[in-house]
């Protein structure tokens, strides 16, 4: 086991990475690795305070992402695994990878076989999501490639392309070449703007199936004086345009 989640009585949790022997956490003390990866479900003490092991979840890496770009949250990439069919062995090829937060739904959904190829512009944002992609232990199924992904993709036969860029229609032609026969291409966009755009790249090629759609989320607090949505407002995050790609489509 990588990492636990350490969980106080106030629900407060703390990702801790696991090695061998007696690990010194900052603001903790020290732990006995082995101690705590054999108390998964159950209370350790440390330093006196007692906490709850949990086994780290995607949730809990995706809460502990060092951010560089905004990244995409679970209601939307859970949506983009699904609608694209991505399962356990696939090639993925993704663009760009930012913060990583996509790339690692994305590899956790290919994993332990599959591959996710992440293109990405920027040196910084590479190393950004590279480090968050070793975090969650997911490196074996991630290769965060330097490039522009407008440019052309290498990889053939991909069972997805996922997008996440400000122009993504300039890597749509890209796309149509990289993927299998029948294959799944997702954009996200924060603007109608780029959606349009992006659609219409779509409709210049042969693919099918062209959706587009925005997914909102609401809270239910559950309390025994009522049950009722949080009064936090439904912001927004993007649109997911999903299509698939056909060798010729009915004239
Ligand atoms: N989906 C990511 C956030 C992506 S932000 C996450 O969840 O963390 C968009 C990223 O695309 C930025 O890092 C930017 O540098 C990169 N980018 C922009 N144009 C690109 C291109 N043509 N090829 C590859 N990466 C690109």
């Amino acid at each position: 086991m990588d990492s636990v989640v350490l969980m106080d009585k106030q629900g407060r949790k703390r990702l801790v990475r696991l090695g061998a022997g007696m690990l010194n956490v900052e603001g903790l003390g020290v732990l006995d690795s082995a101690k705590v990866s054999s108390s998964i479900g159950k209370p350790v003490e440390i330093a006196g305070r007692k906490f709850l092991v949990l086994s780290a979840s995607l949730t809990d890496h995706l809460e502990n992402i060092e951010r560089g770009a905004q990244i995409v949250v679970a209601k939307d990439s859970a949506s983009i695994v699904q609608r694209c069919d991505i399962m356990a062995g696939d090639l993925v090829v993704e663009g760009g990878s930012g913060s990583g937060a996509l790339t690692l739904a994305l590899a956790h959904a290919v994993f332990p076989d599959g591959r996710v190829v992440s293109y990405e512009l920027r040196e910084d944002f590479a190393g950004i999501a590279r480090r968050n992609v070793a975090a969650a232990g997911l490196s074996g199924a991630v290769e965060v490639r330097l490039g522009d992904i407008t440019s052309g993709i290498t990889e053939r036969d991909a069972k997805a392309v996922v997008l996440d860029l400000p122009e993504p229609w300039l890597a749509i032609p890209a796309a149509w070449n990289a993927l299998a026969p029948c294959g799944h291409i997702a954009s996200y966009s924060p603007t109608m703007e780029q959606v349009k755009e992006t659609v219409r790249a779509l409709k210049a090629l042969p693919f099918v199936e062209i959706r587009t759609t925005e997914i909102l989320e609401r809270e239910i607090e559950v309390k025994e004086t009522g049950v009722r949505p949080a009064f936090a407002p439904i912001g927004h995050t993007g649109y997911i345009t999903t299509a698939r790609k056909v060798l010729e489509t009915l004239s």
